[in-house]
């Protein structure tokens, strides 16, 4: 460790690199990151960092957590992948134990998120043609206003920004937009006998962590299954002890007929996705109709085992709700102490937002910059609005260093 620490690169020197031989398609934070350990993140040059973005909420469980660490190094130096074109000794373990974490039939293991969120457009289709008699072609899926799906074309399809959606046409038919927390709306549309699923976040991440009316999903799904229509929740972000629950849709009672998990359910080691259903859904693709060269290996079989054990035994759901009340408390109390820089805080569990006031010419970005001078990383999603969302490890004395920083910085402005 110490020997390769004295010949490593600066900052500028990586930020250089990248900026000259990577596609510009991202635009970070100037930090440049090394090592983390649970909340802690350090750069290359030694400085500390809360880290409040824990990777899109792919570290819940902290970085590097040890024994998610131990599973990948173990299977890892056992067998890391067979293709699904033979049985490994893995999988069945992996799927038996994540089927009944969460109570469904069957899954579906992929890789990333949008793969995921692909499978379960594929599986409504698929269903919709196959039980529910829809006519070959005809199926349609509503998806929201808002949304984040990923970046595949039939996803950015979905979507309704303008930048994801740019000179990337021609673009998928069969998907149709309703306004996010629209009861009536989702209803009108409903009406229509062609409609394969209903795709949702729960609470919308990249939005800006927005957070519909309390019993919106349950009045979704009720409609849902009143129209034979499959609710599908999209738990990528919101999932996984995010907002205080295990995932969001519980917070409602809603057991989707479509469950899809990514992100956190690795921990952050390494991408696994997974589709959960139930037979009726799940058996409506056959051999050879879907699937991944790596999805199911057993490296990620191992890690998401581990991963989910990780949630449960470290109770990370629950430190999300009680920590994620003091932190939108907090985050309230540095707007009433800055009402004319921040416009709105929100939030459910550790999934906390705050919106700035763009009239001063300050925006989220800058705030972003000096949270990140002072010791913590989060990041603008949208123009104006700056997420928090740390690992669910951290504590509560952490927290409050953070808030201090935060309110310090906020001050500043
Ligand atoms: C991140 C995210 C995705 C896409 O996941 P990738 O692993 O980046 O493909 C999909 N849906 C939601 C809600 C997400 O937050």
């Amino acid at each position: 460790m110490e020997a390769v620490m004295t010949n490593k690169i600066t900052s500028q020197k990586a930020i250089e690199l990248e900026d000259k031989y990577g596609a510009h398609n991202y635009h970070p934070l100037p930090v440049v990151l090394e090592r983390g350990e649970g909340v802690f993140v350090w750069d290359v040059e030694g400085k500390q960092y809360f880290d409040f973005l824990a990777a899109y909420s792919a570290v819940n469980q902290g970085h590097c957590h040890p024994k998610i660490l131990a599973a990948l190094i173990e299977q890892a130096q056992k067998l890391t992948l067979t293709s699904r074109a033979f049985y490994n000794d893995s999988l069945g373990e992996y799927e038996k134990f994540i089927t009944s974490y969460f109570g469904y039939d069957k899954v579906l293991p992929m890789n990333t998120g949008a793969e995921g969120v692909e499978t379960a457009l594929k599986l409504a289709r698929k269903w919709a043609y196959e039980k529910k008699g829809v006519a070959e072609n005809e199926a349609k899926i509503i998806v929201c206003e808002g949304n984040f799906h990923g970046r595949t074309i039939t996803i950015l399809s979905a979507s309704n920004d303008p930048d994801a959606r740019k000179n990337f046409g021609p673009y998928t038919p069969g998907l149709i937009s309703v306004p996010y927390n629209d009861i009536n709306a989702l209803a009108e549309l409903l009406k229509d006998k062609t409609i394969a699923g209903f795709l949702i976040e729960p609470i919308q991440g990249e939005a800006g962590v927005i957070v519909p009316d309390a019993g919106y999903l349950k009045k979704c799904f009720d409609l849902c299954k009143q129209h034979n229509v499959l609710f599908i929740a999209d738990e990528i972000q919101s999932g996984l002890g995010r907002t205080g629950k295990r995932l969001a849709c519980d917070h409602e009672g809603v057991h989707a007929d479509v469950l899809i998990l990514g992100k956190a359910l690795s921990g952050g080691t390494y991408p696994v996705s997974a589709v959960l259903a139930n037979d009726e859904v799940m058996l409506c693709i056959k051999p050879g109709q879907h699937g991944s060269t790596y999805g199911g290996n057993p490296v990620a079989c191992k890690v998401a085992i581990a991963g989910l054990t990780v949630l449960k035994e470290e109770q990370l759901s629950e430190n999300s709700e009680r920590l994620g009340k003091i932190l939108l408390n907090e985050l309230k109390a540095i707007q009433a102490e800055n009402p004319e820089l921040v416009k709105i805080v929100r939030g459910k569990g550790l999934f906390c937002a705050m919106v700035i006031n763009e009239r001063f010419g300050k925006t989220a970005w800058d705030v972003c910059v000096e949270l990140m001078k002072n010791g913590l990383l989060a990041k603008p999603t949208r123009e104006d609005t700056i997420r928090f969302a740390p690992p669910l490890v951290i504590t509560e004395k952490q927290l409050m260093e953070c808030v201090a920083i935060i309110r310090k910085v906020v001050k500043t402005f």
